[in-house]
This record gives C-alpha cells, structure tokens and sequence, in this order.
C-alpha cells in the first residue's frame, strides 16, 4: 500500500574522538555495551524501528574524523537527514567543539536549521562531570531550541530516545524518500 510504504533516514553521529559516538551507536542497534571500539572505524548501520506507529529504515554513519574539513565529511554531511552532536559530560572541550560541526552542517545544507539532537554522554559518570546542564541547555537555546538529552551508553540510558527524538523531527522535516 502506498501510504505503508517505509521511510528511509539517513543520520549521521558526529563529536569529538573518545565521547562514546560508536558505544551510543552500538548500543542503540544492536543493544550491546561494547568496552572498547577501535576509534578509527567508521561504518554505516541499518536499523528498522517503529516510530509512532510507523516503520522507518535508519542508516546511521558512526563517524570516527578528527580531521573537520575533508572532502568526504562534506559529501556525508551533504547525504545526512539528521545530526546527533555528540559530547561528553566529562569534557566541557568537547562541547564547545560542536558549534563548529553545526556551522558546518548548515553551511553545506544550506539550511537555517536542520533535525539535530545535542547529546551529553557518560552521564553515568557523574563524580567526573566538566560540563554542567546549563551549560548544554544554554547551547540548545542558542540553537532555537535544539532538543538535548544527557546519555549513558554504558547503561543504556536515553539512547533510543535521543534517536527517536531525532526520527520525529525527521518525519516532520518530511525528508525521508520511500525507502
Ligand atoms: P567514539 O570515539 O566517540 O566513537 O567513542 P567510543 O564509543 O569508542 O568510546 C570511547 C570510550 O568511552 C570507550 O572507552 C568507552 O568504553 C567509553 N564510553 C563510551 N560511552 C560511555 C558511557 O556512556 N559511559 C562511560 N562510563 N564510558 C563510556
Ligand atoms: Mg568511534
């Protein structure tokens, strides 16, 4: 039937190296804690879920660059439909390190904003904490709202939901073709 046809998304996970971009990823497909990834792989992940009723087919780039300007970021970046910027609450570097992402992305969209979710991971590390809510909740304002959740992908915590907060704000942008 024409109207249960799937939707196909593509996303891309991007942060700083060592902020838990492959475990939330991991953890979110194949909900698996893996300890140790190696930082320099970078692979595409295919996952069909439900969302509101609806069935949608998710392509996710787990991306590993340090490098910022490659040729290659910007053609995934061009082929991305939704952003998780990710940091580490343990780190407050890593999150000012996104507002040059985001700049990024809107800057080869050519776009006023796009669906994007602000990620603070290991917030199970508490006693570790650099980066006070505010701080994040402040950024997301800056960005017009961006929704922000702070994550653990080593307890599984607010993973699928930073994806599917993502998928709705997918749905409503209406940028998936039929997959
Ligand atoms: P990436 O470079 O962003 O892909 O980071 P990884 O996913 O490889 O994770 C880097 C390191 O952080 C690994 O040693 C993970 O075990 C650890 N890590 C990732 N997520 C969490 C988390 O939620 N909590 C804690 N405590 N450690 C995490
Ligand atoms: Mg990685």
């Amino acid at each position: 039937m024409q109207h249960s046809r799937r939707r196909e998304y593509h996303i891309v996970v991007l942060g700083a190296g060592g902020v838990g971009k492959s475990c939330l990823t991991s953890q979110f497909v194949h909900k698996e804690w893996i300890e140790y990834y190696d930082p320099t792989i970078e692979d595409v992940y295919r996952k069909v879920i439900d969302v509101d009723g609806r069935s949608c087919i998710l392509e996710i780039l787990d991306t590993a660059g340090t490098e910022q300007f490659t040729a290659m970021r910007e053609i995934y970046m061009k082929a991305g439909q939704g952003f998780l910027l990710v940091y580490s609450i343990t780190s407050l570097s890593t999150l000012t390190e996104l507002s040059d992402l985001r700049d990024q992305i809107l800057r080869i969209k050519e776009a006023d904003s796009v669906p994007l979710v602000i990620v603070g991971n290991k917030s199970d590390l508490e006693e570790d904490r650099a980066v006070r809510r505010d701080r994040a909740i402040l950024l997301s304002q800056k960005w017009g709202r961006v929704p922000f959740y702070e994550t653990s992908a080593r307890k599984r915590q607010n993973v699928d939901e930073v994806f599917l907060d993502l998928c709705r704000q997918m749905m409503r942008a209406d940028v998936g073709g039929s997959g």
